[in-house]
C-alpha cells in the first residue's frame, strides 16, 4: 500500500482501500473515536489544538490531566497548564529532567558535567501515581516520547512535537522547498 503515491485519492471507491473499511466499523462505537469526530466537525479551522484536547477530555469526562513536558519548553508546558486550569481541569505537571540525573552516570552522550538526562520513565511513574486520566505531552525528544507512552498507564496524546530546528514545527521539513532539497526529496 502506498498511498502517498496517490496523485489525487479516490478512497471511497478504491478496491485497495476497501477491505479496510471494516476496522473503522469496528471502532466507530468507540467513545474517543466518537467524540474525536464530533470535535473534527465542531472546531473545524476553529479551534487551535490545546482547545481539541481539552474539548477531547472534557467529552470524556477526564478531569486529572497530566502534563509531560520537556524542560526547554517550560513556559509553554506552563501556558498549557494555566489554560487547563482555566477550563476546570485538575493539572499534574511533571519536567523530562525530574531525577536530575546526570547523562554522564549514565554513560550518555553528554554536553558537559551538567547535562542531565531526560527521564520519561520518571515523567510516566509521577503522572501514573497521581492517577491522572489523560497525559498530554509537550515537546518530548523523539524517542524519549515513546517511552514514556509505553511506561504511562492514562491515554497519551500529543500537544506539541519537538523540532529544535524548526521552532517546533516538524512539518516545515516537508512544505519548504529549502528544507525538502535538504533532505534530498526535491
Ligand atoms: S485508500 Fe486508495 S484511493 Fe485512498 S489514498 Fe490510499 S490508495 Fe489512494
Amino acid at each position: 500500500m502506498r498511498c502517498d503515491r496517490c496523485g489525487e485519492p479516490r478512497c471511497a471507491t478504491c478496491e485497495e482501500g476497501a477491505p479496510y473499511s471494516r476496522d473503522l466499523k469496528e471502532v466507530a462505537d468507540d467513545p474517543v473515536y466518537r467524540a474525536a469526530s464530533e470535535i473534527e466537525v465542531e472546531g473545524y479551522m476553529e479551534w487551535t489544538r490545546v482547545e481539541e484536547i481539552a474539548e477531547l477530555a472534557e467529552r470524556m469526562g477526564w478531569r486529572r490531566i497530566g502534563v509531560a513536558y520537556c524542560v526547554g519548553l517550560h513556559e509553554e508546558a506552563s501556558a498549557l497548564c494555566a489554560f487547563l486550569e482555566r477550563r476546570g481541569f485538575d493539572v499534574v505537571s511533571v519536567c523530562c529532567k525530574v531525577g536530575g540525573v546526570r547523562k554522564e552516570e549514565l554513560g550518555l552522550p553528554s554536553m558537559g558535567p551538567d547535562d542531565l538526562a531526560c527521564n520519561p520513565a520518571g515523567q510516566a511513574r509521577v503522572l501514573n501515581e497521581e492517577g491522572t486520566d489523560l497525559n498530554v505531552t509537550v515537546g518530548l525528544c523523539a524517542g524519549h516520547d515513546l517511552v514514556f507512552q509505553e511506561l504511562s498507564d492514562a491515554p497519551v496524546i500529543t500537544a506539541v512535537v519537538k523540532d529544535r530546528r524548526l521552532a517546533h514545527c516538524p512539518a516545515a521539513a516537508l512544505t519548504n522547498r529549502y528544507y525538502r532539497r535538504r533532505l534530498g526529496i526535491d
